[in-house]
């Protein structure tokens, strides 16, 4: 044994009734014969009363007290069987735990030569609510960027890249979908007559008249001003015909804005039926065509590309 390390084994004792990182040792045979306050404080169990008990009797303790580690079960028995099947398996094992008071510990274990264990649980809560807040910032900012801020629903990019995978899966699982453009008829005017914020609450409602109308899961964003795109998965383009047929009557027939001012609108539908191997491109592209063709042929109504 060098200076150096006798050194370390004669004064860490001090430090270790200081320190916030819980420590404690483990016979061959899993009896606890020694550990520190801030091990204690962990599992909540008296210092005195705990040396001397093996690492299943302190866990039937805990379970019973329900406090200090979160015992996630409602049969302790085949609890610890799974935990002791995992206690020895390696040499050195690294994990996390979490006790009822919220807080977090990082605990390895390493067995020594002799069989003994050495238990070292780290408090890492502060790290744990940084990791939880950045996760939700995160899926917060994928919302956000994946959200149209007027209407609520896809934005354009969001919208292509749903596409872009019920495309892939009609295409793995042979089914038929029906690709859809919708466009406001003369909406020009609406913003003319209404001022533009009027413009922006018929946007937003005509959205949720729409929304009403779609199965969950069926695509559904805004492309750009007063477009939106539609898919439909699993559909025949007799299927999608009728449900943008639907569409219009349910648009005609709703008064957006408000009860004192109705505003009543029509829209135009190009549709066009998903064929193996089309891309997005393709598909949006010839719902354009027909989207064109329902405006030239008088507005309020659907065109088919064929
Ligand atoms: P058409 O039947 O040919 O589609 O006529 P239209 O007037 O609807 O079409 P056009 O493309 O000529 O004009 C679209 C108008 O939609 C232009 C713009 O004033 C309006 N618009 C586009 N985006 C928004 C928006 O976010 N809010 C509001 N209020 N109006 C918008
Ligand atoms: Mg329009
Ligand atoms: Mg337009």
């Amino acid at each position: 044994m060098n200076e150096g390390f006798s050194n370390l084994v004669t004064h860490i004792g001090d430090f270790l009734d200081k320190t916030q990182d819980g420590y404690a040792i483990f016979s061959m045979d899993d009896v606890l014969i020694g550990c520190n306050q801030a091990f204690a404080d962990i599992l909540y169990l008296n210092t005195e009363l705990i040396i001397g008990q093996t690492f299943e009797q302190l866990y039937r303790e805990i379970y019973k007290n329900q406090k200090g580690p979160i015992i996630n079960t409602t049969d302790i028995d085949q609890w610890l069987i799974e935990a002791n099947k995992k206690r020895r398996s390696r040499d050195f094992r690294i994990f996390e735990i979490d006790l009822k008071d919220g807080r977090w510990f990082l605990v390895s274990e390493q067995i020594s030569d002799k069989g003994e264990l050495l238990l070292h649980a780290k408090n890492i809560t502060k790290q744990k609510v940084l990791e939880h807040n950045l996760h939700q910032h995160t899926s917060e900012l994928s919302n956000l960027a994946a959200t149209d801020e007027l209407t609520q629903i896809s934005n354009r990019r969001s919208f292509i890249s749903q596409v872009s995978s019920e495309i892939n899966r009609c295409e793995r699982n042979k089914l038929p979908a029906c690709f859809c453009l919708l466009d406001i008829d003369y909406f020009k005017k609406v913003n003319d007559e209404y001022g533009h914020i009027t413009g922006d609450q018929v946007l937003v409602e005509l959205a949720e008249v729409i929304n009403s109308l779609l199965r969950e899961y069926d695509p559904f964003g805004r492309i750009g001003g007063e477009e939106f795109g539609l898919f439909f998965p699993d559909t025949t383009i007799e299927q999608g015909q009728e449900i943008c047929q639907r569409l219009c009557e349910l648009i005609v027939a709703t008064n957006f804005n408000s009860p004192a001012m109705p505003i009543n609108i029509t829209v135009s539908i190009g549709v066009v039926e998903y064929w193996q191997g089309a891309t997005f491109e393709q598909l949006y592209s010839q719902a354009d065509n027909a989207l064109y063709e329902a405006k030239d042929a008088g507005r309020n109504q659907i065109a088919i590309h064929d």
